[in-house]
């Protein structure tokens, strides 16, 4: 089994030493000298656990800049869909290299993933070394003749997910409960409870989904899925800024989870209310993602942090509405609790996914309080080494194979346009 010993560590403002054995941190203490086969010397530096972004469309990293300015519905119907009937199994798997690049160079070690090509997808995601969930989509834009299609299909893929590797595992996705057929949306909330899959969708993420929602199924979205059977707690739902009490205590009762995403939110103005508090006090698990890069631009959680906060308090008008540890939480523990996964904590036992951030900068002097300078100050650039599932992924802000990518990437985009 491999190991990796990492000396003179900042762990919660303690100087340590983390011995860290296959995937798994073994050991935090004070000094340790079991012999490792990696050392990595960890002076002037602090360590945090991987970022988790739980909502996010990978491949779009290559329509990053496309279709700016306009509305969520127009962008999805006039530009997003279009675009995508152009999308090959080669770009797919270029962007999402390209986002796994982006999300490691700002300390993003697990994604939780909603789009096309999954195999080739997968396949970057694995050579990159991060941690994923990804899904199948289930789209059919309410034409019930796609769907012995789109059941094969799933099937299909989850028997090929059965070989892939233990750190990318499968879901199951619905788009959204306006874009899928209510048979559908039936059969794949039913398929993936019975062989225990997440559910990753999207939900009340504009008010007008909601109107429509209303006018058609005299239900909002969230009542109307849960009518359908899709929420439950194994259920990750994107968005959800127009919730109303009801729909909060209908969502706390499945145990549903939740991803705010407000950057890419507040640019196409989709909202910004996200009733943190009134989740929080239900007792709903809420995470952060950033969506794809066609809506947010970029994959950084650092920036998704500070935006949530500024925006909680603003809104609010009230500083005590989003506490650093709780902001932190949200970014790394939660999202672990959402997946399932014992990951997003530095501690003995958990899985080794963890940044090391480099101190040494304007954004961290004083370092009074680290978290503080870490997500108001700091920006990813802070990130100096990455570790994913106990293996070094970044190393002095060096991931293997970057130019490639970078070369690949603006060599293929012009297919797309
Ligand atoms: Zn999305």
């Amino acid at each position: 089994m491999s190991s990796l010993l990492i000396k003179n560590v900042i762990v919660n403002g303690k100087k340590q030493d983390i011995f860290i054995l296959g995937n798994k941190i073994e050991l935090i203490a004070d000094t340790i000298n079991s012999p490792a086969e990696t050392l990595l010397d960890g002076k002037g530096k602090s360590v945090i656990p991987g970022f988790i972004n739980m909502h996010t469309h990978s491949g779009m990293t290559l329509m990053r800049g496309i279709g700016e300015d306009i509305p969520l519905m127009e962008w999805l119907q006039n530009v997003i869909w279009p675009t995508e009937t152009k999308l090959t199994d080669e770009l797919v798997y270029w962007g999402t290299k390209l986002a796994c690049l982006e999300m490691i160079k700002s300390g993003t070690t697990c994604f939780n993933d909603q789009y096309w090509s999954l195999p080739y997808a997968v396949k970057a995601a694995d050579e990159m070394g991060i941690r994923s969930v990804q899904s199948i989509v289930i789209l059919d834009l309410m034409d019930e003749s796609k769907s012995d299609v789109l059941k094969y299909e799933c099937d299909k893929m989850y028997e090929l997910s059965k070989g892939w590797p233990e750190r990318n595992k499968f879901s199951i996705s619905i788009h959204a409960a306006y874009s899928v057929s209510a048979k559908m949306i039936e059969w794949a909330s039913r398929y993936a409870m019975d062989r225990n899959l997440l559910v990753h969708l999207h939900l009340s993420e504009t008010e007008q989904e909601n109107v429509e929602s209303l006018k058609l199924h005299g239900l909002t979205p969230t009542r109307y899925l849960d009518r359908l059977g899709a929420l439950g707690p194994k259920t990750i739902a994107a968005h959800c800024l127009w919730i109303d009490d009801e729909d909060i205590s209908v969502l706390a009762d499945r145990d549903v989870k939740i991803v705010h995403n407000i950057n890419s939110n507040l640019k196409i103005a989709s909202g910004y209310r996200f009733k943190y508090k009134e989740f929080k006090d239900a007792g709903i698990i809420v995470s952060l993602g950033t969506d794809g890069c066609a809506s947010s631009n970029n994959l950084d959680m650092l920036e998704t942090m500070k935006t949530t906060a500024l925006v909680q308090k603003g809104w609010r008008g009230d500083p005590t509405v989003m506490p650093l540890k709780e902001l932190l939480s949200l970014a790394t523990e939660n999202a672990g609790k959402s997946l399932g996964i014992k990951c997003g904590v530095v501690k003995e036992g958990y899985l080794a996914d963890l940044s090391l951030v480099e101190t040494n900068s304007i954004a961290f002097t004083p370092n009074i309080n680290f978290l503080a300078n870490l997500i108001y100050s700091a920006n990813s650039s802070c990130i100096d080494t990455v570790i994913c599932d106990g293996k070094i992924l970044m190393k002095n802000r060096k991931v293997e194979g970057e130019d490639e990518i970078l070369k690949m990437v603006d060599k293929l985009y012009k297919k797309l346009l």
